[in-house]
């Protein structure tokens, strides 16, 4: 077994060897949630090319890979996982814009900030991404779950993305073929890879677009946990309800397991006030979602993504 894993580390090397590979990180350093067990591997590819080597070398070899941007709607198990965490980080020269027909497309790599996307149009007088500016996933993550808030969406404002699929064949994916809805999108269900994404943005004024900014970070600041450790909305919205106020109303707020806690500040976020285990935050989401049930017959889906679990 040591022997198969000090190969699968150097196969990963050779076909990574610009990147980073670490054997047994624990995966709480990658995620918000700041739990998480240890990944066999992770592999951070410096580019294109070695993530689909990474990707082609999992294939062929039948391990298990998990993609992941920023960890922000991320909780991973106590136990870890078996298998290759590939993060997209992001590049170098990762974000360029291109002026047409009275809009400009802003392109942008898919370990990209979203904070840095939106920040940086808005410094230069595009409208459109205010909304993302205080999301801290990636591009690719954003994509993968068409992030919103506050009215907006990433569906509102993307024209394209650029994605490799399993065979590590690059393609292009226009609006529709993306399929995004209410944190859902054809990236999830193809298993493919967000490399980049095209946003259609237009001109504004960048004052007025840096106080809308600052307006909507002021009021995540007044309503959200943001002092602690968490995913952000731990549920995703119920059609007709809010996840938050059903579980107030079913007596929950400041409920804990362990160190994770329904936030008293924002109901509809678990937070971990310190040493919570992954173990704690998915025993107050099933005992949340069963309690909201009881008392008001809706089901809460999770919105964060699980990995390691059975
Ligand atoms: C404090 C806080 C506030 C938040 N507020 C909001 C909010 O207002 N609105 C909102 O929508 N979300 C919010 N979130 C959740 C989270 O930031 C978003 O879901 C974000 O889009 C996740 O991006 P990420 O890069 O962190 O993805 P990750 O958490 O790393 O991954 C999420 C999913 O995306 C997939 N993925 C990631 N990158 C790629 C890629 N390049 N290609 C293919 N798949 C990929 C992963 O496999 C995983 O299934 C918040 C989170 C926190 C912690």
């Amino acid at each position: 077994m040591i022997a198969l894993e000090k190969d699968l580390f150097l196969m990963l090397k050779e076909a990574a060897p610009k990147g980073r590979i670490l054997t047994g990180a624990p995966l709480s350093d990658f995620t918000s949630f700041r739990t998480g067990g240890p990944a066999d591997f992770v592999a951070v590819p410096s580019d294109e090319a070695e993530l689909r080597n990474i990707i082609l070398l999992a294939k062929a070899n039948e391990i298990p890979y998990y993609i992941i941007g920023n960890g922000t709607n991320l909780l991973v198990s106590d136990d870890g996982f078996r298998g290759i965490v590939v993060v997209i980080k992001e590049g170098k020269a990762d974000i360029s814009y291109e002026e047409r027909d009275g809009e400009v497309l802003v392109k942008a790599h898919a370990g990209a900030p979203l904070t840095k996307v939106a920040y940086d149009a808005a410094r230069r007088g595009l409208a459109g991404f205010e909304f993302a500016a205080g999301i801290p996933g990636s591009v690719g993550g954003a994509v993968f779950m068409n992030a919103g808030a506050y009215g907006g969406e990433i569906k509102d404002v993307i024209v394209s993305a650029r994605v490799m699929d399993a065979e590590g064949n690059i393609f292009d994916m226009d609006r529709d073929g993306l399929d995004l809805s209410y944190r859902h999108s054809a990236v999830g269900e193809k298993g493919l890879v967000v490399l980049e994404a095209v946003f259609a943005l237009k001109r504004g004024d960048t004052d007025a677009i840096l106080a809308q900014i600052s307006e909507l970070n002021a009021k995540r600041r007044e309503k959200q946990p943001l002092e602690y450790p968490s995913a952000g909305s731990t549920f995703k919205r119920p059609e007709g309800y809010f996840a938050g106020k059903l579980i107030e109303e079913a007596g929950l707020k400041g409920y804990s397991v362990g160190d994770a806690c329904v936030s008293e500040k924002h109901c509809g976020f678990v937070i971990n006030k310190g040493r919570a285990t992954s173990s704690d935050i998915i025993k107050l989401i099933r005992e949340v979602s069963d309690r909201v049930y009881r008392n008001s017959g809706v089901r809460l889906e999770p919105e964060v993504r699980m990995i390691g679990f059975d």
